[in-house]
C-alpha cells in the first residue's frame, strides 16, 4: 500500500488519508479525528485524486468518489465563493481576472467547479461584433466542463462529484418545444427572453458590490458558475474534461449542423463555408454522413491543412478567383452543390452559401451567429427549389444528447482531439482570444481549475 494523499487542516483536528494500490485493490480510510472540523484538500491533491480515480477498478471507484464528494458537501456547499474569473466589464476591452463572488445554488439550480473550457467565436461576436452595451459586465464562456460542487433544493438528479457538462441550451423537457421532436429550442432557454443581452436576467455572480451577467446562462471561464439543472448534462465517469468540454458547443453544433439539419446524404457533394472549429465539425458530418466530395471554402489557406484531417476533399480560396465563389463552385461541381453550411456569421458568406446549391433540391444551412444585420437573396434561388435553413447547437436536445456524443468521442465514432490547437490558463484568456481573432488557432482550451 502506498499513501497517496494525506493532509492535515490546520487546526489539525480531521485527516483524511487516501491509500492507493495499483496493483491489487484500490481502499480509502477517512479518519475523523474530530468530527466538528473539516479538512481542505488543496486542488494540487485534487489532481492526485483524480489521476488515481482514473486508473482505479470498478470496485473502488464509488469509494474515492464518495471521499470527492464528501470534501466538496463539507468545504463549500451552502457557502459563497470567492474565486477567480474572467470579467468582460465592457464591450471591445480585454477581460480582467478578478475575484468574484459564487452564490450557493438556489432552488432547482447546481454549482459546478469549472475545469476546462473552449474559446468559442460566439464568446468574440458577444465582446466585439455584437455592439450590445446592456448584455456587460458580465463573465464569457460557454463550452466547459466540471464536478457538480453542490446542488441547490429540489436537486435529485445530481450529486456533488458528477462529471458534467453546462449547457448553453437547455432542455426542460417539458415545454412544447421539448416535447417536439423536430426542434433543440427549449422555452425556457436564456434565448427565450433576451436573445440581444445574451444572458438570463438572474445571475448568481457579483465582483466588486455589483451584479455580473452570466453570457449564455453559462460563465465558464470562471472557477466556480451556477446553472439550472435544466441546463447540466451528466457525462460518463472516464470522460476526459479538457477535451469533451468542445462537446458543448462548437464541435456538436457543426456537427450536428451537417448530420440533423442539413441531412446530409451518403455520396452527396457539399461545401463548409469558414473552417473554424464550427466548420471543421461540419466537415466532420459531412465525411461520417457519407459525402462523396467536401468542398471546404475559407479566405485563410493556412485551414486547409487540417480540414483534409476531417475528410475534406477540396479546397477554395474565394479571394483567389475573380469569380463569384458559387460560380466557382457550380463550374466544379455541374450546377451547384447538394449541401452547404455557412460556418461564418456573414451574411454575405450566408448568402453566396445559398447560391452555391443546386437547384432542385439544394440545401443550405446557416450555422454562423450574427443578429446585427438583415440578410438577402433573389427570390429565385428558394422558388427554383432550395431550402434555406438554420441550426442552433446542430439540431441536438442538449440533455439527451451529449452524454451520447461523448460516447461518440470516446469510442472513436467523432474527433475532437485534432481541434485543439492550444492549451492555455484562465489567465492567458486574452491571449487566447486574440489567437482566435487572428485565426491563428483551431480551438484554445482553457485549464481553469485542476
Ligand atoms: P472561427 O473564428 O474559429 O472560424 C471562422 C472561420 O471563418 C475562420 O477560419 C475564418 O478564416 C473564416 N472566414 C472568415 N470570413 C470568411 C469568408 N468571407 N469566407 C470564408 N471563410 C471566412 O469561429 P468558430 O468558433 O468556428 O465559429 C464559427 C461561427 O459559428 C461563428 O459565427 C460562431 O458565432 C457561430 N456559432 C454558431 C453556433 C450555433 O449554434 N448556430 C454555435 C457556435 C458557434
Ligand atoms: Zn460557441
Amino acid at each position: 500500500m502506498r499513501p497517496l494523499e494525506a493532509e492535515r487542516s490546520n487546526l489539525n483536528c480531521f485527516i483524511i488519508i487516501i491509500y492507493f494500490n495499483l496493483h491489487k485493490k484500490t481502499d480509502l480510510l477517512i479518519q475523523p479525528c474530530k468530527l466538528d472540523h473539516s479538512i481542505t484538500i488543496s486542488s494540487g491533491d485534487h489532481s492526485l485524486i483524480q489521476s488515481a480515480k482514473e486508473k482505479q477498478d470498478r470496485e473502488s471507484r464509488g469509494r474515492i468518489g464518495t471521499a470527492i464528494r464528501l470534501h466538496w458537501e463539507m468545504a463549500t456547499a451552502g457557502k459563497v465563493i470567492k474565486c477567480r474569473a474572467a470579467v468582460a466589464w465592457e464591450p471591445n476591452a480585454p477581460l480582467v481576472i478578478e475575484e468574484i463572488e459564487v452564490a450557493p445554488p438556489q432552488e432547482g439550480e447546481i454549482r459546478i467547479k469549472v475545469i476546462a473550457t473552449g474559446v468559442c467565436h460566439t464568446d468574440l461576436y458577444h465582446l466585439f461584433e455584437s455592439q450590445q452595451k446592456k448584455g456587460f459586465p458580465t463573465v464569457l464562456g460557454h463550452e466547459g466542463a466540471g464536478f457538480v460542487e453542490s446542488v441547490g433544493p429540489g436537486v435529485t438528479d445530481f450529486k456533488p462529484g458528477d462529471k458534467v457538462i453546462p449547457l448553453f441550451i437547455s432542455q426542460c423537457g417539458e415545454c412544447r418545444f421539448c416535447k417536439h421532436p423536430k426542434t433543440n429550442q427549449c422555452d425556457r432557454n436564456w434565448s427565450s427572453k433576451r436573445y440581444d443581452v445574451m444572458s438570463d436576467p438572474t445571475s448568481r455572480f457579483t465582483c466588486r458590490g455589483k451584479p455580473i451577467l452570466q453570457f449564455m446562462g453559462t460563465s465558464t471561464f470562471s472557477e466556480y458558475t451556477v446553472l439550472n439543472q435544466i441546463a447540466v448534462t451528466k457525462i460518463r465517469d472516464d470522460a476526459p474534461l479538457n477535451r469533451v468540454c468542445l462537446l458543448a458547443c462548437g464541435i456538436s453544433t457543426g456537427y450536428g449542423a451537417a448530420i440533423n439539419t442539413a441531412g446530409v446524404t451518403p455520396g452527396s457533394v457539399c461545401a463548409v463555408f469558414g473552417l473554424g472549429a464550427v466548420g471543421l465539425a461540419a466537415v466532420m458530418g459531412c465525411k461520417n454522413a457519407g459525402a462523396s466530395r467536401i468542398f471546404a471554402v475559407d479566405i485563410n489557406e493556412q485551414k486547409f491543412e487540417k480540414a483534409k484531417v476531417f475528410g475534406a476533399t477540396d479546397f477554395v480560396n474565394p479571394k483567389a478567383y475573380d469569380k463569384p465563389v458559387s460560380v466557382v463552385l457550380a463550374e466544379m461541381t455541374n450546377g451547384g452543390v447538394d449541401f452547404s453550411l455557412e460556418c461564418v456569421g456573414n451574411t454575405e458568406v450566408m448568402r453566396s452559401a445559398l447560391e452555391s446549391c443546386i437547384k432542385g433540391w439544394g440545401v443550405s444551412v446557416l450555422v454562423g451567429w450574427t443578429d446585427m444585420a438583415d440578410f438577402s437573396a433573389r427570390p429565385i434561388q428558394l422558388i427554383s427549389g432550395k431550402t434555406w435553413k438554420g441550426s442552433l447547437f446542430g439540431g441536438f436536445k442538449s440533455k439527451d444528447c451529449v452524454p451520447k456524443l461523448v460516447h461518440d468521442y470516446m469510442s472513436g465514432k467523432i474527433k475532437l482531439d485534432e481541434f485543439i490547437t492550444h492549451n492555455m490558463s484562465l489567465e492567458q484568456v486574452n491571449d487566447a482570444i486574440k489567437l482566435m481573432k487572428t485565426g491563428e488557432c483551431i480551438r484554445t482550451i482553457l485549464n481553469i481549475s485542476k
